[in-house]
């Protein structure tokens, strides 16, 4: 079974000419979401790592499971105004313009070892915002994943210029 054919495409969604990467058919089929989740995770299987960090909203399913899998803490990094308690703020470069990110103040501990996980990095603005919104309490990022990279729009070298080694399971060019 190949990942990549577990990924529907919709054409011209949210707007005409984008092809939208659908990882719902992923994680709905039993294999494809255990596999994902198993390729994830398997250089750091025996590793020491504190907490997962995901980004709202497809994150928050990936990096649960990835968190789950290698006995983690999960830290949600959401749109502002949604966490309930005190936050830190990040704002991160979108197609057009900026918006904000946001994780509540306590938690990551500073030093903690941390990997963050999204469904999909794309010209990397949000992983960016992420990574400094986490360095910025202190926290040791020790690697991104993304299920799926959109290579052609430049994500991943921008992270690996941070210092940040990235894992991704397929590509779509
Ligand atoms: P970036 O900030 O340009 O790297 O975009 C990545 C963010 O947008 C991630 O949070 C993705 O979930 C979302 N995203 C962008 N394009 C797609 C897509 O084709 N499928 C699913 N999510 C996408």
């Amino acid at each position: 079974m190949n990942l990549k054919d577990a990924i529907r495409t919709i054409p011209d969604y949210p707007k005409p000419g984008i092809l939208f990467r659908d990882i719902t058919t992923l994680l709905g089929s039993a294999k494809a979401f255990r596999r994902a989740i198993d390729e994830l995770v398997q250089p750091w299987a025996g590793d020491k790592i504190d907490k997962v960090a995901g980004i709202e909203a497809r994150g928050f399913i990936v990096g649960g499971a990835v968190a789950h899998q290698l006995s983690a803490g999960f830290v949600p990094i959401r749109k502002k105004g949604k966490l309930p308690h005190q936050t830190v703020r990040m704002a991160y470069a979108l197609e057009y313009g900026t918006d904000e990110m946001e994780m509540h103040v306590d938690a990551v501990i500073a030093g903690e070892r941390l990997i963050l996980v999204d469904d999909l990095i794309a010209t990397g603005g949000t992983a960016i915002g992420a990574v400094n919104l986490l360095r910025n309490m202190g926290a040791n990022v020790v690697a991104a994943c993304f299920i799926v990279d959109l290579p052609d729009l430049g994500g991943r070298q921008k992270l690996e210029a941070l210092d940040v080694p990235v894992r991704t399971l397929t590509a779509f060019e």
